[in-house]
């Protein structure tokens, strides 16, 4: 493509009505394009018939519809399929799509590796490139979206989208949020909000500012019950302590009346599964309104951790459950192609000055990475 080109992909419609105006365009064109991009997948502006000779010359030349590039799409033998896909000429990211009887979901990367280093996550020991921009986010959507035959408001084969793959998207909030509105806007992928979580390790600011321009379900990465724990597996946690975490949970379950938080608890062997440790989860549980997924630990090489035995998961989970916690165990899909939760590392060209940097402003409160 041409450089020069702007990627229409990195717009929602708001934006694109407005490029459209600066183009001299009515708005009602923006809406036609939106439609051919994401309901009918055409990328090629000479296939939008109704726009008109003069206007599809015009985008021919100024702009383009580029997702990334698929540099693999790899089939796992429970239905689950991960795709490889190049932002740059040196890195890469990964989407996930995990099929059920009566969903399909997509996890998707927000950054290229991650900055954060929790120390059992796989993505982690990549090391921190960049943030993606809207249209790399929007665009593993549309490419899995086209991978799969996905029609939206007809034959949707993705049901619902979480921001959980690489990266922390609380970190790349404004790429993000127009991200996950063209997810939910009709001229997209058309879902539900209630259908669309962005999974954030608990950047407390972020989650309050979330709250005042979007109505997605949050999902918080708690994995441990005590901050002393939590702060050796979620370093973010020595910023951010559980109380001031579950306090900005409250706040943001205040203004969604109807919507739950999601505590992701990743279960380790002897580290964070005893049973003391889901009595401590319990007098957490009651502050507000929420929802306990246990996720088996997945190894990856060099990992200190193993997964928790399933009669430990199973037995913490019955302590929860006995309390009145809603608790799920989520099963592990994808093992056979590295795509379970936790194992996402795609192909990150470390600046290992720039992670440290990063980190550092992350400690000194700095909640935009660059
Ligand atoms: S668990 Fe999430 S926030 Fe923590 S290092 Fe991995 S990707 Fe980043």
């Amino acid at each position: 493509m041409n450089s020069a080109r702007v990627n229409l992909l990195g717009f929602d419609r708001n934006g694109l009505r407005e490029y459209f105006a600066q183009l001299g365009e009515k708005p009602f064109r923006a809406d036609q394009v939106m439609k051919w991009i994401y309901h009918q997948r055409v990328t090629d502006f000479t296939r939008m018939t109704d726009l008109g000779r003069g206007l599809r010359d015009k985008l021919l030349e100024v702009a383009a519809v580029t997702p990334p590039t698929t540099l693999l799409d790899q089939h796992s033998s429970d239905g689950t399929r991960k795709w490889l896909l190049g932002t740059d000429s040196r890195n890469a990211i990964e989407a996930v799509y995990i099929p059920e009887p009566t969903r399909g979901t997509l996890c998707v990367s927000s950054q290229v590796g991650c900055g954060l280093n929790c120390s059992f996550c796989s993505t982690a020991t990549q090391g921190f490139n960049r943030n993606l921009d809207a249209s790399e986010i929007i665009g593993q959507v549309w490419v899995a979206a086209a991978a799969l035959g996905n029609v939206p408001h007809q034959q949707r084969r993705i049901t619902n989208v979480v921001m959980m793959g690489m990266g922390e998207p609380l970190l790349n909030f404004d790429n993000v949020v127009r991200a996950m509105d063209v997810m939910r806007d009709d001229l997209g992928f058309g879902l539900a909000s209630k259908r669309v979580t962005l999974s954030t390790a608990g950047l407390v600011p972020m989650i309050d500012r979330l709250g005042e321009v979007s109505d997605v379900s949050l999902a918080v990465s708690l994995h441990a019950p005590n901050d002393e724990l939590r702060t050796e597996l979620v370093p973010l946690n020595r910023k951010y302590p559980i109380a001031e975490l579950l306090d900005a949970c409250a706040r943001y379950a205040a203004r969604k009346p109807r919507s739950s938080i999601t505590f992701e608890y990743t279960m380790m062997d002897g580290v964070n599964d005893h049973p003391d440790h889901a009595r401590q989860l319990i007098k957490l549980m009651r502050r507000l309104p929420g929802k306990v997924n246990l996720i088996p630990f997945n190894p990856f090489p060099g990992t200190r951790y193993a997964r928790s035995k399933p009669e430990v998961i199973a037995a913490f989970q019955t302590i929860l459950m006995q309390a009145g916690v809603m608790t799920m165990v989520r099963r592990t899909r994808g093992d056979d192609i590295d795509a379970a939760c936790g194992q996402l590392k795609g192909q990150v060209l470390d600046r290992t000055r720039r992670a440290a940097e990063f980190r550092k402003r992350i400690e000194e409160g700095v909640t935009h990475a660059a």
